[in-house]
């Protein structure tokens, strides 16, 4: 059986290298006699593997000393509601920028413990685009200020950060998280599902600046609890030891191909020879609007869904798998994410336009 490119929008693709590493040491890790499944999280040799891949997070992305690391479970659903039980609880009021499914839900779930103001919506419009945001909207007495910085679904990426003052900006990067360089700072949280841009799913990746640690909502449960959290080194019960050390030897590599510096420009070449595609071919078409490009997720169609339909198939029976879009959204996606090979990307353009040479 060959490997395929798989363009899925996450679980997605890793690194093999890392694959590579993990399948060696499945049977046994280093000098223990066992798997790094087997172990307890107790140990020297997994707190080092721990250890390990929250410095590795830190190195990456530039964490200040001033910003907690977490390692939570519940994936980013679960920061939907772990972000205000934590923050929610000056004003009682957070600001949300509706740009997609993720970023609607998140909203809602808010509002289960307090108000969530919409400042901005693209939902009229398919979320094909990030909607304009006026700052006269803006709470200035918001207690944060929520964005999803790559909308997943859309294929569609904040062109700047929005400026909000003295309100903490708070990003979920769930699909775009170490794939060109962010300025943590600018943040007052980021949070990502891992199962993206940083490993296999299992936990959501939690970086908050620290003076907003310790004012969670009574009701928090300890796990969500940022401070229970930070306190216990992410370990308060048994975290989820595999899908950390596979992050860690993902985020190893990582560093190996020249860091988010490096990947970021190997990103931004992949996601042009899609778009430079897409804007001359005379069959498909890129969905999302030009101002607002994700270069993790590739949105288009041809506009006929049985053509979409069988391009999809086609594709698959080439070995590039998964292009099929969000059940909600239709069409075609490529998730070009870190660890997708260039030569996965040469291959579905190619592909395509054959595809479309095909069909004249
Ligand atoms: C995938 C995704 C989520 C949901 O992640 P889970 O870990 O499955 O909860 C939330 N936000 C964005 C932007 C995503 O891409």
């Amino acid at each position: 059986m060959q490997r395929v490119y798989n363009f899925a929008a996450g679980p997605a693709v890793m690194p093999e290298e890392a694959l590579a590493t993990a399948a060696r040491e499945m049977l046994c890790y280093g000098d223990t006699g066992m798997s790094v499944m087997e172990m307890s999280h107790r140990s020297k040799a997994y707190q080092d593997i721990f250890d390990g891949t929250e410095a590795l997070v830190r190195e990456l992305m530039g964490v200040p000393q001033s910003y907690a690391v977490l390692f939570i479970q519940g994936g980013a659903t679960g920061q939907f509601a772990g972000i205000p039980m934590n923050l929610m609880t000056g004003s009682g009021r957070a600001d949300y920028v509706d740009s997609g499914v993720f970023a609607h839900g998140a909203m809602v779930e808010a509002r289960k413990y307090g108000t969530a103001n919409c400042v901005a919506s693209s939902r009229d419009e398919g979320y094909v685009r990030i909607p304009t945001l006026e700052a006269s909207k803006f709470d200035p007495n918001a207690d944060y200020f929520y964005i999803t910085t790559n909308n997943t679904i859309y294929g569609t990426k904040y062109p700047e950060l929005p400026e909000t003052g003295n309100v903490p900006l708070v990003a979920d990067m769930s699909s775009n998280i170490l794939s060109e360089p962010y300025d943590v700072g600018k943040f007052a949280l980021i949070f990502a599902g891992a199962q993206k841009n940083i490993g296999p799913a299992g936990f959501a990746l939690v970086i908050v600046r620290r003076d907003l640690i310790g004012r969670a909502m009574k009701i928090t449960p300890n796990i969500f609890d940022y401070k229970v959290m930070d306190e216990a080194g992410s370990m308060l019960n048994t975290p989820p030891t595999y899908a950390v050390y596979m992050a860690g030897l993902c985020l190893k590599w990582l560093k190996g191909v020249g860091g988010v510096e490096g990947i970021a420009e190997v990103n931004r070449m992949k996601a042009n020879l899609l778009y430079d595609y897409l804007d001359e071919s005379a069959l498909f078409k890129p969905v999302a609007d030009r101002a607002c490009r994700s270069i993790m997720n590739v949105t288009f169609r041809t506009g006929d869904e049985a053509t979409d339909a069988e391009f999809i198939k086609g594709a698959a029976k080439a070995g590039l798998t998964n292009l099929k879009g969000h059940r909600s959204a239709g069409g075609m996606r490529a998730s070009i994410y870190n660890a997708m090979p260039v030569e996965g990307v040469r291959a579905l353009v190619e592909f395509m336009k054959n595809f479309e040479m095909g069909r004249k």
